[in-house]
């Protein structure tokens, strides 16, 4: 038998597969320890064969791993379908062990155990100790009984000279036993609730539904979380396992406990909170199928599952899921692929489905479930719009609009809680007039201008036309245009100086660069330690916060002028999103929004919770403007450590991707220019951007995949982005 094996070596631009034999079995999947060159090197065996065409002397494999294989043949299959978009098959591999695993790094938790030898009888074994060790005697007995005892256990309780004396008689036999390290969670108990009708008619659809992809589209608090508990419980009783994905930044201790609450230890959670033990532990449950629910952050898409049920992905707009570093993966497609490969279910969750999630539905690809109400029958806050242009012409050149600060106010002698929203994102920044709210926008993508400090000019990341700033506004003749930018120390500092007494906490990326630091303002502010909560995205996200009856969203516009086709959406959803923080419980809630460009339609709709309404809208202008998803845009990311060597690289992909072009119908707007972040982590970038029309999008993603492959060489990477989030 003949094993092939993908070694685990960095740096190499080709994932390697090499011939190995085996003095014993091996398996597809187990990872192994092999001889490579003058090394030794860990590898994957991802194939079995009776023969091998291979010119070199195959040696044998060293040894094996780990004692089963870690690699579950569905993975091996998903592993060969992302290695055919532009991503290293290896790379995949490690995605779905855990990381210290490689290298023999985990320490694996082991425990001795004693068990009576249950080839001798009682009387035998007796037989075999002098009447008068009265210790080991006791022992037998007490063994014979209880079959397996700990050996820590057993040695404190008689003593551990007597114990051994067993263990050389053959009386007891030595086990060794991996232990499980099972992280803490909050303590919950189930609580029982009735569901409503739109939650157990969302249930009885997806049970008895067929396999495919839903998505449920439900009104924040409309008690989605319990819709997939249902789920999950029926899938269990039928012997199936489960993954539930969330946004990285609401797997809180709370989600955890509330899932432990349900199932157990059927759940095992997986995300970056963890030691390395730990995760390794919850993976092993998972892979020996101890535990079938796996929770985690994106991720955990890649659990080591057998017979998948379900696969649910709360939050499903949300950007974490896409990641952005190597490799760089859609969540949602190795979603697909692994329900297909199951025969299981896809569950999409959302208050704000993405624009193409909804398209899908809506033209029947996706059965689509609505749930239009709260489970408490709560009315949604009312959302007010703030004209700061207004604010402007009294003088009030502040943070903070007059109605903010009474409401802010009120809400303090209240007792209450407050959440103050700044959007911010990256390092784009755009120019604004502040007096009439004018916004350069490139003339021919119909975005946002992006304002470029070093050389002073306002860029389009999309086609590159690149412009002379101006100071002056073209639409109303104001003087000074400014960079639209607020940062969230700026609205801290405003708080403390307007409201010396209350307390404020800040959360943002600088202020959660540790693990677990944005669990612990969360739950801070959660138990009313602080009485305003000023924070950016990370805010937004599904926290369930009782008494907070105020959202104030300082600058509503901040995301609607990135250089991005989705702005209008994602300002859509955030600001949905977190107007869903106020007024969960008893209270009712309020939303302040402040805008210099009160009359852009997505104020108006999503001020009437509108979404229908503004799918319609945004939809029609895509289908005009030929954005997604009437398009793909695919842009081809060369990296190299040296500027010549990145250009050069972009040259020849350009050079082949305009052969394709003039071969095949379908491909537009073929532009190589340097990427708007010239050099990031000591890598020079250059980037390639083509539309693909959708039509044409399925036949030609392979080319361009292979040429994109191809580019890679010892000093060149390419990377693929599918309509990318931000194109820096
Ligand atoms: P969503 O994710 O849709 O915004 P959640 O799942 O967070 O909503 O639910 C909101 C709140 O409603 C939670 O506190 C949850 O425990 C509660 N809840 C959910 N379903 C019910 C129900 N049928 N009866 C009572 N309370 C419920
Ligand atoms: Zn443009």
């Amino acid at each position: 038998m003949f094993y092939e094996v993908i070694v685990d070596i960095s740096n190499s631009e080709i994932d390697k597969v090499f011939d190995y034999h085996a003095p014993f079995s091996v398996e597809v999947g187990h990872r192994v320890l092999v001889p490579f060159g003058r090394r030794q090197v860990e590898g994957f065996v991802v194939g079995k064969k009776e023969s091998s065409d291979c010119k070199y002397d195959i040696k044998d494999i060293i040894m094996k791993l780990d004692e089963y294989p870690v690699i579950l043949p569905e993975m091996l299959e998903l592993a060969r379908f992302m290695a055919t978009k532009n991503l290293r098959m290896i790379d995949c591999l490690r995605l779905f062990i855990p990381s210290k695993l490689r290298g023999g790094r985990v320490k694996i938790l082991k425990k001795n155990y004693l068990s009576y030898n249950t080839e001798l009888s009682l009387e035998e074994a007796l037989q075999l100790l002098p009447k008068s060790a009265k210790a080991q005697r006791a022992i037998a007995i007490r063994m014979q009984k209880d079959g397996i005892v700990g050996e820590t256990e057993l040695n404190a309780e008689y003593s551990p000279t007597s114990v051994k004396a067993l263990v050389e008689r053959g009386i007891l036999i030595r086990l060794i036993q991996e232990e499980s390290r099972i992280p803490d969670s909050l303590k919950r108990d189930a609580k029982v609730v009735t569901l409503t009708d739109e939650q157990q008619s969302a249930v009885d659809t997806i049970t008895d539904g067929e396999a495919g992809t839903y998505l449920i589209h439900g009104v924040t608090g409309s008690g989605k979380t319990e819709i997939y508990m249902n789920v999950i419980e029926k899938v269990l009783s039928e012997g199936k396992t489960a993954i539930m994905l969330v946004p990285e930044i609401s797997l809180t201790p709370q989600m955890h406990g509330l899932f432990r609450a349900r199932f157990g230890d059927e759940v095992s959670v997986l995300h970056s909170g963890l030691s390395d033990g730990e995760r390794y532990d919850e993976w092993r449950r998972l892979l020996l199928g101890q535990a079938r629910v796996a929770l985690g952050a994106r991720s955990a898409v890649f659990a080591p599952l057998k017979d998948l049920g379900v696969i649910i992905i709360d939050e499903e707009h949300d950007n974490s899921y896409v990641s952005e570093s190597n490799p760089r993966y859609f969540t949602s497609e190795v979603a697909e692929f692994r329900a297909k490969y199951n025969q299981a279910k896809l569950l999409l969750g959302s208050a704000t489905p993405a624009l193409d999630t909804y398209h899908l539905a809506m033209q029947g690809e996706y059965k689509l479930i609505t749930l239009k109400n709260r489970v408490n029958k709560k009315q949604m806050p009312t959302i007010e719009t703030i004209d700061m242009r207004d604010e402007i012409r009294m003088g009030n050149m502040g943070v903070f609009s007059a109605p903010l600060i009474s409401a802010l106010e009120q809400t303090l002698k209240d007792g209450n809680q407050a959440m103050l929203f700044l959007n911010r994102r990256g390092y784009a920044s755009f120019k604004r007039c502040k007096s009439c709210g004018f916004v350069p926008k490139c003339p021919n993508c119909d975005v946002s201008l992006t304002y470029h400090q070093e050389d002073n000019t306002l860029r389009c990341h999309y086609c590159g036309a690149k412009y002379r700033t101006i100071t002056k506004c073209p639409k109303c003749g104001y003087e000074d245009l400014k960079e639209g930018k607020t940062g969230t120390e700026k609205v801290v500092d405003e708080v403390k100086r307007l409201f010396p007494n209350a307390r404020v906490l800040r959360m943002d990326n600088d202020t959660t660069k540790t693990k677990d630091s944005y669990v612990q303002i969360l739950s801070e502010f959660g138990e009313g330690k602080a009485d305003i909560l000023v924070g950016t995205q990370m805010i937004a996200k599904g926290h369930d916060f009782k008494n907070v009856t105020l959202v104030g969203i300082i600058d509503a516009d901040l995301s609607l002028y990135y250089s991005d086709y989705r702005s209008a959406e994602r300002t859509f959803q955030l600001i949905t999103q977190v107007a869903g923080r106020a007024g969960r419980e008893q209270k009712p809630g309020q939303v302040i929004m402040q805008t210099y460009s009160p009359r852009h339609y997505v104020y108006g709709y999503a001020k009437a919770y509108d979404y229908e309404g503004f799918y319609q809208k945004e939809i029609n202008s895509r289908e005009l403007t030929k954005y997604p998803p009437f398009t793909k845009i695919v842009r081809l990311l060369v990296l190299a450590e040296e500027l010549e060597e990145a250009r050069a690289g972009a040259d020849k992909l350009t050079a082949r991707l305009v052969t394709l072009k003039n071969k095949k119908d379908g491909m537009r707007n073929l532009q190589k220019m340097s990427a708007p972040l010239k050099r990031l982590r000591n890598f020079y970038r250059y980037q390639v951007v083509i539309w693909l029309d959708r039509e044409k999008e399925e036949e030609l993603m392979p080319y361009i995949y292979q040429i994109a492959n191809e580019g890679n060489t010892d000093k060149v990477t390419v990377f693929t982005e599918i309509n990318p989030q931000q194109m820096l």
